[in-house]
């Protein structure tokens, strides 16, 4: 088996292969080509020019309205207004770093360090997960004087240089480097309720490797709901041993929660409460400003300490008083709208629709995720060890032709992977149910 497309290209539109009917279109692809060129790739065989968002619904410049289950990043909702009245309403009083004290910011931290572990009590704001994820490494390298990473199969933990380096998600040509071990995800449904002690052999022979080439190992590095590598949620508790076995060595366990944090997983509001770990640091992005760029890290006092002796750290737009602001709305709505117990009851009423697909179309080979968090796997002819790349990406080219926007992961690239805003309800469930169903069947 192949390994299948990096999962930022995955989904992307190629301009050889468009026809330039549409000249609209057309000349606003080249002016991106020409100005913004390749490190931004487009989605679909036939980009989207979406110009206004509200819900589950996002609006195209022509008024079609596309059923959003692609995009967890605004979580409660497209353009919510209360994130948006907080956002305006700090953004015409006052907008500066955090080097001042103020009232929101302090509120914010303590408000979201309350949903933490009680080991975890402090708060580092950033405006990137992949600054959070980059400070993490650093916190751990400081601690453990270790160098050595572990990271799962297809991770994506985001875009600077170390970073880079710890997701194999978005190497192209190169392996990874020396002082990064992988351990395997794909093969974890299959070890059924063994899957909790096969990971952590997989990670014993991980920390004898890093030993063995003389980097130790400082951290073991992993999304919790396993998004870029397919969505692996089950069995709950699989990480446990794992981790155990990491921190008897000394190293820490960072548990990345850019995409299952803030509730989606409906069950917890912390993808790594599903497993029952305490990790030693936590780092936060996407839903967390709901659109506004906040992200963060929380963690235990002592590793600060231990950066702050050798390094300054300072982030000029991390936890400014507007990124406070919409992080506490954040928090204020996730609450108040109910949207985790949403994403708990529409996620398992939408799961339980796709089995019933799964009896119709033997494609589909298996369903995984928690809450609106969901991976659905097609394997050529029904089978689970010919993935089945082609298939996810027409079906998701024909989602997008009858107005509904999906995107996929995993290793091969054969999951469809939805993550719809919270807000998602039974009806929208449905639409996505009904149309899959017949896209399903028009692939064959
Ligand atoms: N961690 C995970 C699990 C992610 O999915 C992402 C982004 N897709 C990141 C970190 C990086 O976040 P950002 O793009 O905000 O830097």
């Amino acid at each position: 088996m192949s390994k299948g497309k990096p999962i930022l290209d995955q989904n992307a539109f190629d301009f050889d292969q468009y026809n330039e009917a549409d000249t609209e279109l057309a000349t606003l692809i080249r002016r991106r080509q020409n100005t913004i060129g390749p490190t931004s790739m487009l989605f679909y065989q036939e980009p989207l020019h979406i110009v206004r968002g509200q819900g589950t619904w996002l609006f195209d410049n022509k008024g079609t309205q596309y059923l959003d289950v692609y995009n967890n990043v605004p979580s409660l909702g497209h353009c919510h207004p209360k994130v948006v009245e907080a956002i305006c309403q700090q953004l015409s009083k006052l907008n500066v770093h955090s080097r001042y004290l103020h009232d929101t910011v302090h509120i914010y931290a303590e408000k979201l360090l309350a949903t933490m572990p009680d080991n975890i009590d402090r708060l580092v704001m950033t405006c990137t997960g992949s600054e959070a994820n980059d400070l993490a490494l650093r916190l751990a390298r400081i601690h453990t004087q270790k160098q050595g990473i572990i990271v799962s199969e297809a991770a994506y933990h985001g875009n600077t240089q170390i970073v880079t380096e710890v997701s194999p998600a978005s190497y192209k040509t190169q392996g990874p480097p020396d002082y990064v071990v992988t351990i395997p995800m794909s093969p974890l449904t299959r070890q059924g309720f063994q899957a909790g002690d096969w990971l952590a052999w997989h990670v014993r022979k991980a920390l004898q490797t890093l030993d063995s080439r003389g980097f130790g190992c400082a951290a073991l590095l992993v999304d919790s709901i396993f998004s870029s590598d397919g969505v692996y949620s089950h069995p709950t508790g699989f990480l446990q041993q794992s981790v155990d076995i990491v921190h008897a060595q000394g190293a820490l366990f960072i548990a990345d929660e850019v995409q299952p944090g803030f509730g989606r997983t409906g069950d917890c509001m912390w993808g790594f409460g599903r497993h029952q770990v305490v990790p030693d640091i936590i780092t936060l992005g996407k839903p967390m400003g709901n659109g506004y760029p906040v992200a963060g890290l929380a963690c235990r006092l002592d590793l600060l300490e231990a950066l702050t002796q050798e390094y300054g750290y300072f982030n000029t737009f991390g936890g400014s008083t507007a990124a406070a602001a919409a992080g506490l709305a954040v928090l204020n709505t996730l609450e108040e709208e109910g949207l985790m117990e949403n994403s708990q009851q529409v996620g398992a009423y939408l799961k339980e629709g796709l089995y019933t697909l799964k009896g119709q179309y033997p494609s589909i080979v298996e369903i995984r995720g928690a809450g609106l968090f969901i991976g659905l796997e097609l394997g050529i002819d029904g089978d689970v060890n010919r993935p089945d790349v082609e298939k996810t990406t027409a079906a998701i080219n024909l989602l997008r032709r009858d107005h509904i926007l999906i995107g996929s992961a995993g290793k091969f690239g054969n999951v469809l992977k939805m993550r719809p805003p919270l807000c998602f309800s039974r009806d929208n469930a449905d639409l996505l149910l009904g149309t899959l169903g017949t896209v399903l069947g028009e692939l064959g």
